[in-house]
């Protein structure tokens, strides 16, 4: 497997620096292909706006998407943006590591998505869901919490886990025709004990070494919506 891991905190002694590090050691012994962009160590842009492209298809009014299509078809994405997108065609698994912050993604890593995931690149033309672009790949969510698993329970507090990263899952790793794996959860890494933690880096190199059979989450495809994108009766 070659295995893409964007990496998004700002502490490389961090738990969430411990799960990436553990991630490449257990991925490479088993002889897999690892490559990492620690975004914070790159000190990666998250704004998305005209530094993301060399190209002009509109000089008067920023229309994002329309200057997507255009750098798609012109070579005119921005170098840091390109080598993101080649990294992304070259796996087969892609991992997001990351602290849960405010129910979502770190701005960094969102804006890693906002600005990589461009429209005739990561969809468009027809491509999406069942029928994206990255579709054969293969996309999971290893996210710690400062809450610990019960707030995150169906009947949890925070509401249920599931439903909170609906909108990652579904929202960008399927639409873009990714299989999105169930997510690796590290619930409340700073105050469970030294033995938990142990227990969620173990955990965690298991769960990496069955990245290309563990069961996707289960969504429609699109077959499954009528013209106006609506359910179909039964
Ligand atoms: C802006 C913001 C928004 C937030 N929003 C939310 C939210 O919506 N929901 C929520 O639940 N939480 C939220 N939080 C909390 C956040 O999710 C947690 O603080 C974070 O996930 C904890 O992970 P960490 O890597 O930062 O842990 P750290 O605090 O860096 O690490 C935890 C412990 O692990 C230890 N450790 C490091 N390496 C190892 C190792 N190799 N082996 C064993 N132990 C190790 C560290 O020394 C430390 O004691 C938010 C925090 C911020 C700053």
């Amino acid at each position: 497997m070659k295995v893409f891991i964007v990496h998004a905190h700002p502490e490389p002694q961090s738990f969430n620096g411990a799960l990436t590090l553990h991630a490449q050691e257990v991925l490479r012994a088993a002889g897999h292909e690892v490559r990492v962009s620690d975004l914070h160590a790159m000190k990666w842009n998250p704004v998305l706006d005209r530094h993301n492209f060399t190209t002009v298809a509109n000089p008067d009014y920023f229309k994002p998407q329309q200057e997507e299509m255009h750098a798609a078809q012109h070579h005119g994405f921005a170098p840091d943006v390109q080598a993101e997108m080649e990294k992304l065609q070259w796996c087969d698994v892609l991992v997001f590591q990351a602290p849960l912050w405010w129910f979502s993604l770190p701005a960094i890593l969102k804006g890693w998505v906002d600005r990589v995931f461009a429209m005739g690149f990561a969809y468009g033309g027809g491509r999406w869901f069942d029928r994206g672009v990255f579709r054969g790949k293969r996309a999971m969510l290893s996210l710690t919490t400062g809450g610990g698993d019960s707030f995150y329970a169906p009947d949890g507090i925070n509401g249920d886990i599931n439903d909170l990263l609906y909108p990652i899952n579904h929202g960008i790793f399927y639409f873009c025709g990714f299989d999105a794996l169930p997510p690796f959860l590290s619930y409340a890494p700073a105050r469970v004990s030294d033995t938990q933690r142990a227990a969620y880096l173990a955990a965690y190199g298991e769960r990496l070494l069955t990245l290309d059979t563990v069961k996707p989450l289960s969504y429609p495809p699109l077959a499954a919506f009528d013209e106006t994108f609506r359910r179909r009766a039964g």
